[in-house]
């Protein structure tokens, strides 16, 4: 029993609403919050061009705004979101992965890769998955919480920042490219996502002004998300995590298939490729005996033929105590080989990160 005053409060994880930051609100939303402040809406831009433009934070460098009024714009609109519990490197630094933990004590992941023409960043849209796919570390935890647009949006801000302050071997850089493939299934938490891909695109200091093009969004195939996706006109690219060409097998490695289907997932893809203009990538886990015979390579290439996609095929990061591996190289070579055959483009992932346990979610596992 702890004695009176002792009592020690711990909220479950992932119970709290995360604070309203500025990343969260739209461009007139930010005017309006400024006002209620009883600021001057002009001071929103302000904010967003420090936040957006300058990659900072800190009230202690916003010299345009009035010293006192900078604590409070900030505490109302910049609270710390997060806080990074390790970065870990590998690939002589090319390749760093941060673990944050949110303001509710909740965990998630980052991962910047750099290449010599291009940085990746690849970024969490949840607190953990609720898509319990079993070859994925992060589907074994199940959801804790949907990310707010702002918690998205700042993993990518730091991440930028890092680069341009030289923090990352290499001098100095840009974000080129973001993938929505760390935790989580961004299109199960829709609205945050698209919030978050506007922050991103929209040209400064509204915004980061980086290019739809350049952020790719992974999903399971949440069919009636993938229409909206594509019906909201965005041209990100997207990208499907089919994994199987048969219902049998799909069923049980993306057990949302036993909801929507192959074909009622691979026709979303198509409608969005029409739609936005943009070629599909098909993302394909090689898993060895599991998922890589030559026969399921043959179908894979009837069902995609002639409808311009892109097959990415994963050699499996096998997740602690998972009876499953990575396919034989020459099953890899063939299961390549029946997709070309068929005229359908395939490449095979590099495996970045392995060491720095970069599998989805699986950073996040070791520390709980
Ligand atoms: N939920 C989204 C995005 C997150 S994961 C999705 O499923 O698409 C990004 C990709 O990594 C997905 O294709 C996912 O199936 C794959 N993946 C997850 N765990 C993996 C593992 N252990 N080895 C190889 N690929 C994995």
């Amino acid at each position: 029993m702890p004695a009176p005053g002792e009592l020690t409060f711990v909220a479950p994880r992932g119970a709290a609403k995360p604070p309203r930051h500025l990343a969260d609100l739209d461009p007139q939303e930010r005017r309006e919050a400024v006002a209620a402040l009883g600021e001057k809406p002009f001071r929103a831009q302000q904010l967003s061009r420090h936040y957006f433009t300058r990659l900072t934070d800190d009230p202690a460098e916003w010299t345009d705004v009035p010293a006192a009024a900078r604590e409070r714009l900030a505490g109302a609109l910049l609270p710390r979101l997060m806080t990074v519990v390790r970065h870990l490197a590998c690939d002589d630094g090319a390749t760093r992965k941060t673990l944050w933990r949110l303001h509710d004590g909740t965990l998630v992941e980052s991962v910047l890769m750099r290449y010599p023409d291009r940085v990746t960043m690849c970024v969490s849209s949840q607190a953990g998955c609720g898509m319990n796919c079993p070859f994925c570390a992060t589907g074994q935890a199940g959801l804790d919480r949907n990310l707010s647009t702002a918690e998205i949006v700042h993993q990518i801000v730091d991440g930028m920042r890092a680069l341009r302050d030289g923090e990352v071997p290499g001098g100095q850089a840009r974000v080129s490219n973001i993938v929505f493939m760390g935790m989580g299934e961004p299109l199960a938490n829709y609205r945050r996502v698209t919030g978050a891909i506007r922050r991103l695109t929209d040209p400064g200091p509204d915004g980061i002004g980086l290019s739809q093009r350049g952020i790719t969004v992974s999903t399971v195939g949440l069919v009636p998300a993938m229409r909206r996706f594509a019906e909201e006109g965005f041209a990100c690219r997207l990208a499907v995590s089919l994994h199987a060409p048969d219902d049998e097998l799909r069923d049980t490695l993306v057990p949302v298939n036993t909801r929507w289907k192959v074909a009622e997932v691979l026709d979303a893809a198509w409608a969005y490729a029409e739609r936005s203009g943009r070629r599909i990538s098909i993302e394909y886990a090689l898993i060895r005996d599991v998922n890589d015979q030559a026969w399921r390579a043959d179908l894979l290439g009837r069902l995609l033929k002639g409808h311009g996609a892109h097959v990415n095929l994963i050699p499996l990061n096998p997740t602690p105590g998972s009876k499953w591996t990575a396919s034989r190289p020459e099953d890899e070579r063939a299961f390549v080989a029946a997709l070309e055959r068929q005229g359908v483009p395939v490449t095979v992932r590099d495996t970045r990160g392995q060491e720095i346990e970069g599998a989805c979610g699986q950073l996040a596992a070791a520390e709980r």
